[in-house]
């Protein structure tokens, strides 16, 4: 898949799902509550790459209590917009996790054989404890008997794309998170 204009960069968006607004909004909250959780306590954001990274800028910068930030990468192998139930680890943490209350930080729970994953070997590392927050859950298509503890956002089944989501490596730049057409 080749992109090159900005036209059939657009075809490709079929209706905006959530706006920038309210992702401002959902976020800035989300990070007062993280603020009031965890603070006092030493605190890992854990992204998982690439698709939380601009979720996990907002979010960090709406945290007021001292926290890190450490990432991890995951790649879930597709096949157009299905995933094929693949998943492996291409880049691991570079922190101890044994000293930390972990969150992980994820764009979307789709069928949720990512993030079971990643929280199982977090979690054997021994975290002093460990959550997960997600941007959007999308509970229908759930494979995998996990949930976060937190969901910004809980949407239907349709492939989205924008604000860190891709298809093929592109959409992640927009500001919004929007329904992708074929
Ligand atoms: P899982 O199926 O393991 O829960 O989700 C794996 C990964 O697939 C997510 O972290 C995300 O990167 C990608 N993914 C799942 N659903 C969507 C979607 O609707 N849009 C995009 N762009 N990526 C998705």
């Amino acid at each position: 898949m080749e992109i090159k204009s900005v036209n059939e960069f657009e075809k490709h968006i079929n209706r905006v799902l959530i706006t920038a607004e309210e992702i401002g909004e959902a976020v800035k909250k989300a990070g007062k509550e993280i603020s009031e959780e965890w603070d006092g306590r030493p605190l890992l954001l854990v992204s998982i790459l690439k698709g939380s990274f601009v979720f996990l800028a907002d979010l960090n910068r709406a945290i007021t209590v001292p926290c890190e930030v450490g990432f991890m990468a995951a790649k879930s192998y597709f096949e157009g917009t299905e995933s094929t139930g693949t998943v492996q680890i291409t880049m691991d943490l570079a922190q101890d996790v044994s000293r930390y209350h972990v969150l992980i930080v994820e764009d979307i729970v789709d069928t949720g054989r990512t993030l079971s994953e990643v929280y199982k070997i977090l979690k054997a590392r021994g975290p002093l404890s460990i959550k997960v927050i997600t941007l959007l859950d999308k509970p229908d298509r759930r494979l995998v008997d996990f949930d976060a503890d937190k969901a910004l956002f809980t949407i239907p089944d349709h492939f989205v794309i924008g604000y860190g989501l891709d298809l093929g490596e592109y959409y992640r730049n927009l500001p919004y998170i929007a329904e992708y057409k074929e």
